[in-house]
């Protein structure tokens, strides 16, 4: 069965005109997705003939919501679904001031191993397609009845280890005649794939870019990400100022600190260093703590006298606010215990 969410622009026109139909359908059926119907029957102005014909290829919705969680902290509302398969995944919604703003997962579990994520502990199960990342935009929107105005692929898995999955969801979100979600309004998070990093810096598209460093070395970055082993920090900062060359856009660099593993004076010094002079900014996260892990988060003032040493050495920096802590928010927490207590 066709998924019709995992279809960009041009591949519907070659869709229906290879059904017979006249390519003037094709705009119509792709609006109604983007405006999130779940059904052909929802398409008020395709006539009932083809709407038979589309239900016996395929289907529009490719996810319910299985559970939600609403921090009453921040209204930070945290969702698992069920996809077609049975197998589950956590997004998140986060309000803030200048618009929804969703997390995407883009695998189901992922393979990268670092030590201090959840997402990570079952493993790889598969790759998301373009069309359930997309899935997990359009159930959120109709869920809350407002536009989500940015786009995070921050959620569980390795953006970059589906990377054409992931290329083709931006080039579905993107599209003027659909939900037209800007580039600008769209971040992806990797840990560090450098070819990958490349091949994105030559499509020039003006997305944010965040790099999961969390170390300022390659030694301590090996013990806690196993990538380190594959791609030296030399490799994946030229990587990144290939990025910055290419595209002329800023780099986030995501930094969580762990208690006595990478917080210390001496590494903001060394993280300072080696980010000098970069279109660049740190954005520092204390960690969130995992059941399953021994890592714990430093307190507050060994944060700010890591932000501190950055600043003045001329790096941006930036403390992420917690968001949603009171719902196991972090990083592929939930859909762990949502599995566990399944089973
Ligand atoms: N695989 C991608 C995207 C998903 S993880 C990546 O590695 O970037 C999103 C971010 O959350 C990454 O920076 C990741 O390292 C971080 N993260 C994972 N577990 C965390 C935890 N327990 N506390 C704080 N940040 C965590």
């Amino acid at each position: 069965m066709i998924d019709f969410r995992d279809f960009t622009y041009k591949e519907l026109e070659n869709y229906i005109i290879k059904i017979n139909e006249p390519k003037f359908r094709a705009k119509q059926i792709f609006q109604w997705i983007h405006k999130g119907v779940n059904s052909f029957d929802d398409i008020i102005n395709i006539n009932k003939g083809l709407k038979e014909k589309l239900k016996n290829e395929g289907y529009i919705c490719n996810m319910v919501i299985e559970e939600k969680y609403t921090s009453n902290i921040d209204g930070t509302t945290k969702y698992i679904m069920r996809l077609k398969d049975e197998n589950f995944i956590e997004c998140v919604l986060m309000k803030y001031t200048f618009g929804n703003t969703i997390c995407i997962s883009t695998q189901v579990g992922c393979s990268m191993g670092c030590s201090f994520c959840a997402s990570t502990i079952g493993g790889k199960i598969r790759n998301l397609t373009a069309g359930e990342m997309f899935g997990q935009v359009l159930t959120l929107q109709n869920d809350i009845k407002e536009k989500i105005s940015n786009v995070v692929l921050m959620g569980t898995g390795e953006p970059f280890d589906n990377y054409e999955n992931v290329i083709k969801f931006l080039n579905i979100i993107n599209d003027p005649n659909g939900i037209n979600i800007g580039m600008r309004h769209i971040t992806i998070s990797t840990c560090g794939l450098v070819p990958q990093i490349k091949m994105l810096a030559d499509l020039n598209l003006q997305i944010t870019l965040a790099i999961s460093l969390h170390a300022p070395n390659d030694e301590i970055r090996k013990k806690i990400m196993p990538i380190a082993n594959r791609y030296s920090m030399e490799e994946l900062l030229d990587a990144c100022k290939y990025y910055i060359k290419r595209t002329n856009r800023r780099i986030t660099f995501e930094y969580a600190l762990i208690n006595e593993i990478n917080d210390s004076e001496e590494n903001a010094l060394e993280l300072s260093k080696k980010l000098k002079g970069m279109l660049c900014h740190v954005n520092l996260i204390p960690l969130n703590k995992v059941d399953e892990r021994e890592f714990i988060k430093p307190d507050m003032d060994k944060v700010n006298i890591f932000k501190n040493i950055l600043l003045k050495n001329g790096i941006e920096t930036t403390v992420r606010r917690e968001m949603g802590s009171d719902i196991n928010a972090a990083c592929g927490q939930l859909r762990r215990r949502f599995i566990q207590k399944n089973k």
